[in-house]
């Protein structure tokens, strides 16, 4: 993050605008709509600004700017032309410490000014660390059309009820899961209707009767990542990651997938690396039960999909033992994601009418699947934990019968920025493994489909 997002009161401060043209006009504007009293310093002042400034708090001044201009400002405007003025008075400002913002010259800013969505006192602000002002935009407005306008009479009417509500609930949790209820409930629903005083009733009735009780019972999301691509979670994935208190996640889910998750969330790393478990299965299902019957909401984050290859079912089992409520999301399983990004469909009439998902998993350096189904005709196979085990794999299927030209394709680090592809065939991809330098997370599919990637490559 390279600026500090921060609101800042200006309500009566004075602010020191340069310049009297358009550009000041609309940032003058801006300033007052934060209640700021203005001094404008500029040779020439153009006649908006003077309707607008003609208030007595503010001053104007129609000369040009002087260092000793800065004296008791709490930030500073430049909105002028003019090279070498802009340059002065951020030298000027540097030596006294007060914020100043050249307007498009971002290099010359110590602050700058976002694009904002107002419901006032609700506000939203927008900043691209003034690479694109005109991203900003249309960000901002895709915002605006999903936040209602009455949010802004939502956030007073919960701010009205903020003292009494940290009276009554101590906990900062169950104080939190309260406003949630509110918030996501028929009260704030009310309220948005224009019925403000059967949802004021409604709070009312909430805060009376609120049991610890019912907001005490700890939940578990069992939620599926998804191969890497964080625009491939679900909606509803989205939801669980945000409202749980904490995280157990997985060596596959992304630093990108994590940060969607709540800012205060406690994240806890599970691991499930080869051969290096930061914690074992056993561990991780205790510490679910456990936290869940603490009252916490908790995620358990894995990459793809929980089912598939995730120990999922394992995990669950445990929790409805422990009579804990659970809901599990599903994600798109490796198989789907890769074979998709790399351009090769699973299934196609010409080439497979069916699909084996398998894991390639050694033990004692064995893989133990059923080789003869695997060799069988018109079907694809998709390898997940393969990589070290792949060379004996390789071996395994053509000993049972299918041929050694057979196209596999190897997939590194699927769906994200660094996925890498390689093909060859049973009998040369483990050499060409060897002279690659391959990084896990890696996935094979194996069957004539993979020919279409010449074709159909498209990520
Ligand atoms: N539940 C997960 C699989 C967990 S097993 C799912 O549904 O996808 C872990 C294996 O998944 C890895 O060894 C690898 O074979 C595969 N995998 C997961 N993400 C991958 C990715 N982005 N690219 C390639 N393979 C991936």
């Amino acid at each position: 993050m390279k600026y500090l997002p921060i609101f800042y009161k200006v309500e009566n401060r004075q602010i020191l605008l340069v310049g009297g043209g358009q550009v000041a006009l609309r940032k003058a504007k801006f300033l007052i709509r934060a209640r700021a009293k203005i001094k404008l310093i500029a040779i020439e002042i153009c006649s908006e600004l003077e309707v607008l400034l003609e208030d007595k708090e503010h001053e104007m001044y129609s000369r040009a700017y002087q260092s000793s201009d800065i004296n008791k400002v709490s930030l500073i405007v430049a909105a002028t032309n003019d090279a070498a003025i802009n340059h002065l008075i951020v030298e000027d400002a540097a030596k006294l410490n007060i914020p100043v913002n050249v307007v498009d010259q971002p290099e010359l800013c110590s602050f700058i000014f976002p694009s904002i969505v107002d419901r006032s006192p609700l506000l939203i602000a927008v900043s691209t660390g003034g690479n694109s002002p005109v991203l900003a935009r249309l960000l901002r407005a895709r915002l605006e059309t999903f936040i209602p306008s009455s949010y802004g009479v939502l956030t007073v009417f919960l701010g009205n009820f903020r003292k009494r509500v940290k009276k009554k609930i101590h906990s900062f949790s169950l104080r939190m899961r309260f406003w949630e209820k509110v918030i996501n409930g028929p009260a704030a629903e009310l309220l948005l209707a224009g019925k403000e005083k059967q949802a004021r009733s409604l709070v009312e009735t909430m805060l009376k009767d609120f049991d610890k009780e019912d907001f005490i019972q700890g939940e578990v999301y069992l939620v599926g990542a998804g191969p890497g691509d964080p625009d491939l979670l679900t909606f509803k994935a989205l939801r669980l990651m945000q409202q749980a208190d904490v995280v157990l996640y997985d060596r596959l889910v992304s630093q990108e997938i994590l940060n969607m998750t709540r800012q205060d969330a406690e994240k806890i790393h599970v691991g499930k690396e080869r051969q290096r478990h930061t914690m074992e299965q056993g561990e991780i299902s205790m510490l679910l039960v456990v936290l869940a019957q603490s009252g916490k909401r908790v995620l358990r984050l894995k990459g793809g999909d929980p089912f598939i290859f995730g120990r999922g079912g394992e995990e669950i089992e445990e929790l409805a033992m422990a009579k804990i409520p659970f809901q599990v999301v599903p994600g798109i399983t490796a198989a789907s994601g890769c074979s998709t990004y790399a351009g090769i469909p699973l299934t196609h009439r010409d080439y497979a009418q069916s699909v084996t998902f398998v894991t390639g998993h050694l033990k004692n350096n064995q893989c133990d699947l059923n080789w003869k189904s695997l060799v069988l005709e018109g079907q694809t196979v998709v390898i997940y934990m393969g990589l070290i085990g792949f060379p004996f794999i390789c071996e395994q299927l053509i000993l049972h019968g299918r041929p050694r030209t057979t196209p596999v394709a190897l997939i590194e680090q699927g769906t994200t920025s660094k996925q890498q592809i390689h093909i060859g065939t049973l009998q040369t991809l483990p050499e060409i493994i060897k002279a690659n330098d391959v990084k896990a997370p890696t996935l094979f599919i194996v069957g004539e489909v993979v020919a279409l990637h010449e074709k159909l490559a498209w990520y």
